[in-house]
């Protein structure tokens, strides 16, 4: 039997789930999902890595729906619950589901399947009650999840883990952040990435843990549950901690210091998905007086290197390698560099087997030595990794230098007026390409002082020759910014 699930029988009476319906045990979990498996195998007695899609939102049915495919035998593709329909269809017939779980709730955005007829439709309360349900046994070596990448460079890829990649990727968090069936953590993320479903959710789950979901996120909601003083572990991407320091700046001194105290007693606080802009770190530790534990990972690969639980987590760096995870930083031929910044290559049990249905890609995307090379660059500093950024689009290549957009966006943002930013290169003629950079500001800000400003705090070369001042800047799912649609505004 997989860990995940032996893990659960030896707590039954556990709480493990809380979400909007009420409060769910272990015992629930295993009840429900071994109901929807058998729903799913419909007589069969097993699924063999059948790729099953669902649409659930997130709470009990979610990981009930989850678990039930797994122990059915099944491939598990969640999809994203707030994707329009082309986005879905893209992940089901890039998949070849021929299943899919949803909730009521989502009825109405996967009417145009139910014409498909070759895909099944099951809705999550259609599910009969069971008792004694078979279930067959799941190897290791099997095919367990397929996410999709965020699609920040490109058409999201479709990453296949197996269930031992995922154990992997789980044990290893559990491990260094010390997991235990003590913590209590809040779900705000989105369940289709890594981040929330192995990070929070399966990290949660498999040491016996609590996990909460509140969805959609409201910042005053947040810091209710927080008040409520059982939550101890919580992980977000950077805009959200953006927003939440948003909203404490808009309290008063007693709503302020009661949040400050209540924060003050949680075990750790993570940060991923994208850079943790060093303002946001020095902000959030303002408030809460928690250094963010900024960590580093892709779907291909689970984490890969992070700050440390014990020990100094440095703002601006990603931490060290975790444990059983091999990294390296190599040039552009895979060969090893020392004190160059270069790609991070990862080997170890936690890369993903391949991308669904992309041999080629899949075959590319490893060094002849067998390394999965991530595209992103990165320099390490007294043991401590920092990261430059994408080479596809954060290392602008500008007149023979290498930029990284990463440590101009971090200058731009001590900027007082500059509220946050994103810096691209844009193609030129004569240099290759330019810098550009995007500023969230008032209208009224002054660009030429600005610039000023800017080269007196960098060499020329690496300074934004054309601003733009936005209200928003554009981003996925996942908080981040597209960047690729951002090159655009600056070439018209
Ligand atoms: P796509 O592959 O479709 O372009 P994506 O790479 O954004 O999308 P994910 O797998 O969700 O899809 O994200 C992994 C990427 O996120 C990493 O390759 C890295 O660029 C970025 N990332 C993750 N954590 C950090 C971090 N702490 N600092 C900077 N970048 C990070
Ligand atoms: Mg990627």
């Amino acid at each position: 039997m997989l860990q995940l699930f032996e893990n659960a029988f030896r707590l039954p009476d556990k709480i493990a789930v809380i979400d909007s319906q009420g409060s769910y045990t272990y015992g629930d979990l295993l009840r429900k999902s071994a109901e929807v498996a058998s729903y799913l195998l419909n007589g069969k007695t097993d699924l063999h890595q059948a790729p099953v899609a669902f649409m659930v939102s997130p709470g009990f049915d979610y990981v009930s729906v989850q678990w039930g495919i797994w122990r059915a035998g099944g491939i598990a593709v969640p999809l994203c619950i707030t994707y329009p329909f082309p986005s879905l269809q893209y992940v089901v017939e890039d998949t070849d589901a021929q299943t899919i779980v949803y909730g009521p709730e989502y009825a109405e955005i996967l009417v145009p399947f139910e014409t498909t007829e070759r895909i099944r439709m099951v809705e999550i309360s259609e599910v009969p009650q069971a008792a004694d349900v078979k279930l067959p046994e799941i190897g290791l070596d099997r095919g367990a999840m397929i996410l999709y990448t965020s699609g920040t460079t490109s058409l999201p890829k479709g990453v296949l883990t197996t269930h031992a990649n995922i154990q992997s990727q789980i044990s290893t968090l559990v491990q260094a952040w010390e997991w235990t069936e003590r913590d209590h953590t809040l779900c705000l993320l989105p369940l289709h990435h890594v981040h929330g479903i192995i990070n929070v959710v399966s990290c949660a789950l498999w040491s016996g843990a609590t996990v909460q979901f509140l969805n959609p996120f409201d910042a005053a909601r947040v810091f209710q549950v927080f008040m409520e003083g059982s939550v101890n572990v919580f992980m977000a991407v950077p805009t959200i901690y953006f927003k939440l320091i948003s909203y404490i700046e808009t309290l008063d001194d007693t709503g302020r210091k009661s949040i400050s105290d209540c924060l003050a007693k949680f075990r750790l606080m993570v940060s991923g998905s994208a850079a943790l802009p060093v303002s946001v770190m020095e902000k959030w530790q303002a408030i809460s007086g928690h250094y963010l534990l900024e960590r580093y990972g892709m779907t291909e690969i689970g984490m890969a290197i992070s700050n440390p639980l014990h020990g100094q987590r440095r703002a601006g760096y990603i931490g060290m390698p975790l444990p059983g995870v091999d990294v390296r930083i190599c040039d552009e031929r895979d060969r090893e560099t020392q004190d160059q910044p270069g790609e991070i290559q990862v080997k170890g049990p936690s890369v993903f087997k391949e991308y669904w249905g992309k041999p080629e890609a899949t075959s590319k995307s490893f060094s002849p030595d067998g390394w999965f090379k991530t595209g992103d660059i990165a320099v390490v500093e007294d043991g401590y990794f920092r990261i430059l950024g994408r080479d596809s689009i954060d290392i602008i290549k500008s007149g023979g230098y290498k930029i990284s957009a990463l440590e101009i966006e971090e200058i731009l943002r001590t900027h007082p007026e500059v509220k946050d930013c994103a810096v691209v290169g844009v193609p030129d003629e004569e240099w290759g390409e330019l810098v550009a950079a995007a500023v969230i500001a008032d209208a009224g800000l002054d660009l030429k002082a600005l610039n000023v400003w800017m080269r007196e705090k960098m060499p020329a070369y690496k300074t934004p020759r054309q601003y733009r001042i936005l209200s928003e800047l554009p981003r996925n799912a996942m908080g981040k910014v597209t960047k690729n649609e951002l090159k655009k505004l600056f070439q018209k």
